[in-house]
């Protein structure tokens, strides 16, 4: 009796969790749906994205871009309607997956006549001018008004033109397509043009070779990697009695490391669904599993994502770099985030994920007797995160010999040993040429781990804070710290995430609880190495 009290409160407590969870998620996919992102196209074909007072706010603090266009405009004023085709030719440079310049400046609209909410409203809501305070709030004095700046400073209480001390611009000449972008290309010392398409234009020269700060920018990409490899993961129904473990296994490793905050919830919420719709005895069959889990597998790391574009793994022509870089930094950042205790499990779960879940025949093969050749077990979190590098050198290394043979490089990204001298000095003690042009380096082993560390762990953090979930952490944790003290904590592995789920919150907490007599960290798969 008290046991099945104790249950019931359990499910209430997750139920309250869940719903407060669902009940704050963004609105930013019915913003992104008039992007084109995330399946479905906008019915009217436009690319700037429609919002209102009640996605405003979230869809900007969750936008990837570095600059924002905000249009404040009256769907009843005939000067906004002339405008509009001028506007959208600028927004589709920049919005969607068919951009020329994605991950640059993302372009928005807001009707400040609006009626309609995109948020479910009330009845007696349904006369109101719903983002009559939003445009307030911007002191919009006439239609329509542009404001230029950072996403994530339209976040304030208050904004009038010309006030001090604010990234937030109003622009004053941005009349026709042709001017907005000749202010935009003014701000950023850009060379836009209207004409530009995908992948035409693309500078030519390697381009990661420097720049240690585009590394900031690949959170987007390891959400994208991220949801992306669990779509694949559903609609190729490959979660099998014999596979299904080392799935919850990477999951539970997500959910305790997972550089974005948001995919580390969207994890723990997936792995709740997993004891629901996916009992060891499988009393559903795997198609029916399959179609429970897609809903929480589809917003692993909220809605909107996968965005259908990529950032730092944007590759220069269009079959090159995209998910299988995403995975890559995802692997690396997970490596540079765990504790001593969980270098093992972490090293089965990744070895196991890309066997059986990686769908390039070639990568997961060759990946797998590189895991197969490891004859001790790990014992830190250093010898991991070195090992994965060391094995992502030899991809590299045998890559750079194929891509010449078949000449299929990108030109911008050819592959390199990593880090380069550009980007680690101290990481190289010494480095020379063989006859065949090979690249010979002796490395500080000390620095490249430091250099990894900082790289995918203190750099690559989520950018934005969640409210939403603030208010049901257990305890509130800083991206920032979570890299660089987890390396060193020497705790047992399944004690290890255990405490690090619990460390993320409600959510995880409850599944551990429940996993408590489950036997997920189980011997069969590190025999199989
Ligand atoms: C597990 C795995 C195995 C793969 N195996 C194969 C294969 O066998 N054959 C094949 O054709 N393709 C394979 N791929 C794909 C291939 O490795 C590249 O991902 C793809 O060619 C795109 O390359 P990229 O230029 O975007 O850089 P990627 O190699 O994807 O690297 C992404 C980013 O990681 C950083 N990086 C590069 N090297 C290192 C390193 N050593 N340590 C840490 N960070 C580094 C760089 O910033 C780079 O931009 C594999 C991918 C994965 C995830």
């Amino acid at each position: 009796m008290a046991a099945s009290t104790a249950a019931a409160r359990r499910l209430l407590l997750a139920l309250a969790v869940l719903a407060a969870c669902l009940g704050s998620a963004p609105h930013g996919a019915v913003a992104l749906r008039s992007l084109g992102v995330g399946g479905a196209k906008a019915a009217d074909g436009d690319a700037a994205v429609d919002l209102d007072a009640s996605n405003f706010t979230a869809f900007l603090q969750t936008s990837p871009e570095s600059f924002a266009v905000v249009e404040f405009f009256a769907h009843w004023c005939p000067a906004c309607r002339n405008y509009k085709p001028h506007y959208e030719r600028v927004a589709k440079l920049f919005n969607g997956p068919d951009a020329a310049h994605p991950g640059t400046v993302v372009m928005a609209r807001v009707d400040c006549a609006s009626k309609f909410s995109f948020s479910v409203m009330s009845e007696d809501d349904e006369a109101a001018q719903v983002n009559v305070d939003l445009c307030n709030k911007f002191s919009v004095d006439h239609y329509p008004y542009l404001v230029w700046g950072p996403p994530t400073k339209f976040n304030l209480a208050q904004w009038k033109p010309k006030q001090e001390n604010s990234e937030l611009e109003l622009i004053d000449d941005g009349r026709t397509a042709d001017r907005l972008l000749k202010w935009i290309n003014k701000k950023m010392g850009s060379s836009f043009n209207l004409d530009d398409k995908k992948y035409e234009n693309e500078s030519m020269h390697p381009k990661n070779t420097s720049d240690p700060e585009q590394i900031v920018r690949a959170i987007y990409d390891v959400e994208e990697a991220t949801s992306h490899a669990l779509q694949i993961i559903l609609e190729h129904k490959m979660i099998k009695p014999d596979t299904r473990d080392s799935l919850i296994s990477f999951l539970q490793i997500l959910v305790a490391h997972h550089p974005s905050k948001r995919c580390r919830r969207g994890s723990a919420e997936l792995l709740i669904d997993f004891d629901d719709h996916w009992h060891t005895n499988l009393s559903l069959s795997l198609e029916d599993s399959t179609t429970l889990l897609k809903g929480a597998g589809e917003k692993v790391c909220g809605n909107g994502v996968p965005r259908g574009y990529w950032i730092f793994c944007r590759g220069s022509k269009k079959e090159t770099r995209g998910f299988s870089c995403g995975l890559w930094v995802l692997l690396h950042s997970l490596t540079v985030r765990i504790g001593d205790g969980e270098s093992q499990t972490t090293f089965t779960s990744i070895c196991d994920f890309i066997h059986n879940f990686f769908i390039c025949e070639e990568c997961r093969t060759h990946f797998y007797e590189m895991c197969s050749s490891v004859s001790v077990p790990f014992k830190s979190a250093r010898d991991l995160a070195l090992w994965l590098w060391t094995a992502h050198n030899k991809v590299n290394e045998r890559l750079m010999k194929e891509e010449k043979e078949l000449d299929n490089a990108d030109p911008s990204f050819p592959k390199i040993i990593w880090p380069p001298k550009q980007l680690c000095p101290l990481c190289y003690r010494s480095s020379s040429r063989t006859a065949d042009g090979a690249m010979q380096v002796e490395w500080n082993e000390d620095e490249v781990f430091n250099f990894l560390v900082n790289y995918y762990g203190k750099m690559l953090v989520s950018s934005y804070r969640e409210t939403s979930m603030q208010s049901f952490q257990v305890a509130s944790i800083s991206d920032d710290s979570s890299a660089s003290s987890a390396a060193t904590v020497p705790i047992g592995a399944a004690l290890g995430i255990a405490l690090a789920s619990c460390t993320f919150g409600a959510l995880a907490c409850f599944w551990r609880t429940q996993q408590k007599n489950r036997k997920y960290y189980h011997l069969r798969s590190l025999k199989k190495i």
